[in-house]
């Protein structure tokens, strides 16, 4: 089995869709990182690729299809690399499906260097439109719907408050919340694409993403501060 050239676009099979979509399907299991994930950055990857030029649909598909497929084993151990086990699990099924050698290096290549790090960048055009595609998910009104569902399944607070019983804003906490992650990770995810198209969207949903977290942080840092000193009128020390 292989691509089929249509003019210097390579499209994929259906059968071949079909057979990576069932593996990948049978792999996901985190809400995070369901099978929702998966097709929004395969259909963000589709809208970044319309505006780049000689994109290869077959690897790009394939790519965004079992880019999450070594999620599982990074969770059991998260000594492991899902990018890492995911992209050998991705080749060993492809090889063992009878794709070529060749063209299922191509798909690891893209799978292992989706994520963000300092080393190992993607190469490949292919590979770079899956890191902005997939980086696209954190952004805007997604990216804080996918954190708070996170935050909830590992039962991690909204917010911690300072020493002097306010809320901090997330802002060099040590201890894990909504606001920590965010202004560790989802208030920085704006500036670190490949393509064009990408960085225009992320544009796009920035202004959401922060209004939620700014609104949210205005709601409970009043509340923490008007309610600690009306509570104060009614509580009182006994030093009879
Ligand atoms: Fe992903």
């Amino acid at each position: 089995m292989g691509q089929v050239e249509k003019g210097r676009i390579a499209f994929m099979e259906k059968k071949t869709y079909v057979l990576l979509e069932n593996y990948m399907l049978s792999c996901m299991d985190d809400s995070a990182h369901d099978s929702g994930h998966i097709y929004r950055v395969l259909y963000n990857a589709l809208e970044i690729a319309r505006t780049e030029k000689d994109v290869d649909y077959d690897v790009l598909i394939a790519a965004c299809l079992l880019h999450d497929i070594g999620r599982k084993e990074q969770f059991e151990n998260p000594a492991l690399c899902h990018a890492k086990v995911g992209s050998e699990k991705a080749y060993g099924f492809l090889v063992e499906h009878g794709f070529e050698a060749d063209w299922a290096g191509k798909v690891r290549d893209c799978i292992r260097t989706h994520r963000y790090r300092q080393s190992d960048l993607p190469q490949s055009l292919e590979g770079r439109i899956l890191f902005d595609a997939d980086k696209l998910d954190v952004t805007g009104a997604l990216g804080i719907a996918r954190t708070l569902i996170y935050k909830g399944i590992v039962s991690e607070p909204l917010y911690s408050l300072l020493p002097d019983g306010t809320v901090s804003t997330g802002e060099g906490d040590s201890s894990p919340s909504f606001f920590q992650e965010y202004k560790y990770k989802l208030e920085n995810v704006y500036e670190s694409f490949y393509t064009v198209r990408a960085v225009q969207i992320a544009k796009e949903r920035q202004h959401t993403a922060v209004e939620f977290y700014e609104c949210l942080y205005r709601e409970v840092s009043r509340l923490y501060l008007d309610g600690r000193e009306e509570l104060d009128k009614y509580i009182y020390e006994d030093f009879s």
